[in-house]
């Protein structure tokens, strides 16, 4: 790599967690300026993305910016929580028109956040859009929804992108933005050029995709706009560390993405619920510098040609040496 990659987080990493059984939270209530001073001390980051409506809501945009210099912090994206209770049925597809409305009004507001923060996307994570039953929906409907939804918001605004962030599932059984293909072809329907993907590693992985593939496939048609790391069991979202799990499939997507010359920020989606969240910002960046690490030391050219040969063996060996960094014992 010529130039040191950027890290950043979601800044919900550094906010409070509620599940359905610790309701009342995990840790403390965290503000927006709480997270963004926790986020600060990290060392490590350069950019967040923030919620909005931010904690408290109403909270002065001004204050944000200040807390953001004062950490030497910048907000690289903001993200509509078009997931809440309000929106339990659906944000885009909801059934209901004046809830459709209410998304294009919120996420509106976001992206007038977004354009005085000098942010480089709105990121939307339609979580609450899909079904939990067979018959429940219209898949016809809610495709149309969709891309008319998304299409409306690409039109009114033509100076900010839109991040799709995809995932299977949660908290919808099935989710609408459920794969990387699916994404691409509504993106294609919608007919728009500011509207792109953000990939999140562990959503692709518990979606049964390969993330280097999916990586590769959204860079073809460029719309490669963000990338979350994390990692997880493969059943489910955990939001762990990063490569404290799929170490080699890490490598793979971080291998493919310096291929397509991703020079964007590797950003950390981690929710570390009973651990410190900046000791676990800190775990997931060292886990990521070592990653681009053990990239220089990887033998490309002898890569290629295992890759050329698709020789499983000598290329699993390659990427093997690279992360142990040790030759196994002579004789062996
Ligand atoms: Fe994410
Ligand atoms: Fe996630």
């Amino acid at each position: 790599m010529t130039q040191e990659p950027q890290y950043g987080a979601g800044l919900w990493h550094f906010a409070q967690y509620v599940d359905r059984y610790a309701t009342d939270g995990y840790g403390p209530p965290v503000t927006t300026l709480e997270a963004i001073d926790l986020a600060g001390k990290v060392g490590d980051l350069a950019v967040v993305d923030i919620a909005y409506p931010f904690n408290p809501p109403g909270l002065p945009i001004s204050q944000v910016a200040e807390a953001l210099e004062r950490n030497s912090l910048r907000a690289i994206g903001i993200t509509p929580e078009i997931y809440t209770r309000e929106f339990c049925r659906g944000a885009f597809t909801n059934p209901d028109p004046a809830v459709r409305a209410r998304t294009f009004d919120l996420v509106s507001e976001a992206v007038g956040i977004a354009r005085e923060l000098g942010c480089d996307y709105v990121k939307l994570w339609p979580g609450q859009d899909g079904h939990d039953y067979p018959f429940q929906v219209d898949h016809g409907q809610v495709w149309s929804y969709a891309v008319t939804g998304l299409r409306a918001l690409a039109r009114a605004h033509p100076d900010m992108k839109f991040a799709i962030e995809y995932k299977p599932r949660e908290p919808r059984v099935s989710m609408f933005f459920s794969s990387a293909a699916k994404t691409l072809l509504a993106i294609g329907d919608m007919d728009v050029s500011n509207v792109g993907i953000l990939l999140d590693f562990g959503h692709s992985l518990y979606g049964g995709e390969s993330p280097a593939e999916a990586a590769r496939l959204i860079h073809s048609r460029g719309l490669l706009y963000g990338i979350d790391v994390n990692d997880n069991f493969r059943g489910w979202d955990d939001d762990l560390v990063v490569g404290s799990v799929h170490l080699v499939e890490t490598l793979e997507f971080f291998y493919t993405l310096r291929e397509c010359g991703w020079d964007g920020v590797w950003q950390l989606d981690q929710f570390p619920f009973r651990e410190d969240s900046v000791e676990a910002a800190r775990a997931g960046i060292e886990t990521m510098r070592s990653i681009h690490r053990a990239l220089d030391l990887l033998d490309v050219v002898a890569l290629r040609q295992a890759r050329d040969r698709q020789d499983a063996l000598a290329a699993n060996r390659i990427a093997r040496q690279a992360l142990l960094g040790c030759q196994p014992p002579a004789g062996l």
